[in-house]
């Protein structure tokens, strides 16, 4: 290790803050000297053995999107789902059987549809609070409050009022890459980092929790990586709103990027372990088995993720680019059993609900 390594690993090892050149560089350590460091930093913001997982259901509930983007498989004009729309009674269907399962909490989401009004959303929401009151709704996305804003003349804040009332507990920071360069490359047509940092804001206003995710292998530059997750770092500074933090890779099949190479188990741990060291104020990492696999995930847990996320009952938008991982609550706790931690069902508060010990 070069001496400007050694300072670093003392500086991360006594639990300091990293600057944006110093987590650029982690991307070149070690694997497991990185992993190492990255596990004593979810030892101090995390110090337990515990890694939870909720269950719950994602509910995708139209895939006509105006956004389009060139990473999506699962909009409509990509061609592969068709076009679709579904009820207020599917969607009370689907929550039923999430419930049946013993499912804490629903996540509605849908594409940026030109014909779907505050109303409708608003009314999806009381749908669900009023058959179930004790499901927690998690749903919808800073790209839908922000289209669904500038479509019907409203600020944010009004959108986000009118979701709470109608009963919306919290939202998905659903933030593919912040870095404007990117997104103005794939998806010009969703919103920009500003935009989403606001919703972020407005949520904080109103007490609502959020989280943040990551797709990379957009043809992003490792310094664009450590861009992303410094907005992130820099928002939950200022708002606290940000519950975990979910890396995903990005997977090209059936999208209009079919022809970029897809990220690496190896670049995901990495991507793991470099976002732990950064992000000294996001308690929660989620080790994104949807899109890496069991496997890889169940090895991220000793890289600095310390959650397993949902078991996401019916997911689509992954799906849609020919990923076929599934799991359930069984599989889950054997795989976190396996590596050593105690597997616990939780709430979206990250509140043990039952232990598995
Ligand atoms: S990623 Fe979201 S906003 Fe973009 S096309 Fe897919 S559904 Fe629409």
């Amino acid at each position: 290790m070069k001496n400007d390594d050694t300072n670093l690993k003392q500086k991360i090892l006594a639990g300091e803050r990293v600057a944006r050149d110093e987590a650029v560089r982690l991307f070149s350590w070690d694997l497991l000297e990185l992993g190492m460091c990255a596990d004593a930093r979810r030892g101090m913001i995390w110090p337990h053995d515990t890694v939870g997982f909720i269950v719950d259901r994602i509910i995708n509930f139209t895939n006509v999107c105006e956004a389009a983007c060139a990473f999506c498989a699962y909009h409509a004009r990509a061609g592969f789902i068709e076009k679709y729309d579904m009820s207020v009674d599917e969607i009370l269907a689907k929550t039923a059987t999430l419930v049946e399962a013993g499912g804490t909490q629903a996540m509605l989401q849908g594409g940026l549809h030109p014909d779907y009004t505050l109303q409708r959303y608003c009314g999806m929401l009381r749908a669900v609070r009023g058959a179930f009151p004790d499901i927690y709704i998690h749903s919808f996305s800073p790209a839908e409050t922000v289209y669904l804003a500038k479509k019907e003349g409203l600020t944010v804040r009004q959108v986000i009022a009118a979701l709470k009332d109608a009963g919306l507990d919290s939202m998905p920071g659903a933030s593919d890459i912040l870095v404007d360069r990117i997104r103005r490359t794939v998806s010009p047509r969703k919103l920009t980092k500003d935009e989403w940092c606001a919703v972020i804001r407005e949520l904080a206003h109103f007490g609502m929790k959020s989280s943040a995710t990551m797709t990379y292998g957009l043809g992003e530059t490792l310094e664009e990586r450590i861009e992303h997750l410094d907005v992130i770092r820099g928002v939950q500074d200022e708002t606290g709103v940000i519950r975990a933090f979910i890396p995903w890779s990005f997977s090209p099949r059936n999208t209009r990027m079919d022809d970029a190479l897809p990220a690496t188990g190896m670049d995901f741990l990495r991507m793991v372990a470099v976002a732990r060291i950064y992000l000294d104020n996001v308690v929660f990492l989620q080790s994104g088995w949807l899109t890496e696999g069991l496997k890889l995930a169940q090895i991220a847990l000793s890289m600095g993720a310390n959650d397993m996320g949902g078991v996401l009952t019916e997911e689509v938008v992954v799906k849609a680019t020919g990923i076929a991982t599934k799991t359930n609550r069984d599989e889950l706790v054997a795989i976190i059993k396996d590596a050593g931690k105690v597997p616990v069902q939780r709430d979206s508060d990250y509140a043990v609900i039952r232990s598995f010990e």
